[in-house]
């Protein structure tokens, strides 16, 4: 007798929930009924908003329901608030009861306060502010800019790229001197890629005349920014990307930071059939490549499972980037758990195929696609930095 197919869950709607869904239905060979459960229409990618401040049409946006009929799974517009483990159930925020077999909990981190006094910077939505200061920088007014990374888990890289975009931008124009410091805890420029990728974008911080000052920005008081330890600098405006907190889900074990634990198959720990990936997972560095690879994992261990023939192997983390750096840009890697200095690379040259931002082994070509789809156009010549 023919056995009833698995209900899988899979909660957010962002990269690793898309991942995880295209993964599934790559790897399954039908055996599962898969459901995309998110509050939002679209997938908006963040590595692209990035360059929101600098030019119109750069963001990449797709609607979700495309996306969950091309992954052969439902969609419920709604979101989780609690799980009773227990029974197998979602509870939704619109107060029903979803039963699953397997529930995988991508729901992405909280942004919570950054260092006060600086202007957040989270993508898009955030991107007035700079393009008000561009243009005062433009009609003469020139300011000192700081760009500040947070202390505890974060997304350093946009940050980076904002700070050279800006430098570009200004540079371009013939406007300045503006000084741009770029201040960070992390012991060198993008410290978790390594000593290459580190030696790479200090290189190109110098080269567009971003100065580097690593020290814990504390906060931007009457023009100058506190740092720990007593030292002050001097700016007009600071820019800061968030610190992230975990999602703290109802019923779902959680770290002192509010993150799901997982162990190397992104299993929540202590709570059967659960799965976690993404920013809400405990893994301290969070980037869209890593929650892809994560889905990748859990998605052949769900497969492997349900009785597909997939190899299930455990989550072994490779950092890959594409970092924007005005014209220019840069693609960096990094293999997490190898210690050795080739581990770490900076190359002006596509590392990985198609050299989409956002690193995944599913998502990344099939975003692609759907870019071509809408450009009418066979090539990526759209996915140029600075273009
Ligand atoms: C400006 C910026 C630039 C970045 N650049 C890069 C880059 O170049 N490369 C890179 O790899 N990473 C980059 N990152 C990091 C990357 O965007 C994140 O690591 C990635 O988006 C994490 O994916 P996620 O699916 O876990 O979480 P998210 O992208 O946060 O998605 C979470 C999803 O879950 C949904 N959701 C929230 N709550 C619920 C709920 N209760 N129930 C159901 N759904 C819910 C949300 O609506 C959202 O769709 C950047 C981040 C920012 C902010």
């Amino acid at each position: 007798m023919e056995q009833p197919r698995r209900h899988v869950i899979v909660a957010g709607g962002g990269p690793a929930a898309v991942e995880t869904i295209l993964a599934l239905q790559a790897l399954s060979g039908q055996r599962l009924e898969v459901e995309l459960l998110a509050p939002n229409a679209e997938l908006a990618l963040a590595p692209y908003e990035v360059m929101a401040p600098f030019r119109e049409g750069h963001e990449r946006r797709y609607p979700l329901t495309r996306i969950a009929s091309d992954a052969g799974a439902g969609l419920v517009a709604d979101s989780i608030s609690g799980v009773d483990p227990e029974r197998h159930v979602v509870i939704t925020r619109s107060g029903a009861e979803r039963s699953y077999d397997t529930l995988v909990v991508a729901v992405g981190a909280r942004r919570v306060d950054t260092v006060a006094g600086a202007h957040p910077f989270r993508g898009a939505r955030d991107a007035g502010r700079l393009k008000t200061l561009l243009a005062e920088s433009d009609s003469g007014r020139h300011v000192r800019v700081a760009f500040v990374v947070p202390a505890g888990v974060t997304w350093p890289l946009p940050l980076y790229e904002l700070a050279l975009h800006t430098a570009a931008w200004l540079s371009e124009r013939g406007i300045g001197p503006v000084p741009l410091t770029f201040v960070s805890p992390e012991s060198d420029p993008l410290a978790v890629f390594g000593r290459s990728v580190s030696e790479e974008v200090a290189s190109l911080l110098e080269q567009h005349g971003v100065t580097f000052l690593r020290a814990h920005p504390v906060r931007l008081h009457e023009r100058r920014l506190l740092l720990m330890g007593g030292d002050e600098l001097e700016v007009d405006v600071a820019f800061a990307v968030p610190r992230l907190e975990g999602p703290r889900i109802a019923g779902l074990p959680c770290d002192e930071d509010g993150f799901l634990p997982i162990d190397e198959f992104g299993r929540v720990r202590g709570a059967a059939d659960v799965f976690a990936a993404g920013d809400a997972a405990d893994f301290p560095v969070k980037q869209g490549g890593l929650a892809a690879q994560q889905a990748d994992v859990i998605a052949q261990r769900i497969s492997a499972d349900a009785g597909a023939d997939v190899e299930s192997s455990p989550f072994s983390p490779v950092l890959r980037a594409r970092l924007f750096a005005g014209r220019e840009q840069r693609y960096l890697h990094r293999e997490l758990e190898d210690e050795r200095e080739h581990a770490s690379i900076a190359s002006a040259d596509a590392l990985w195929s198609p050299p989409y931002k956002l690193a995944g082994q599913y998502i990344a070509p099939y975003l692609t696609r759907l870019d071509e789809e809408r450009a009418g156009d066979p090539g990526p010549s759209g996915d140029r930095a600075g273009q």
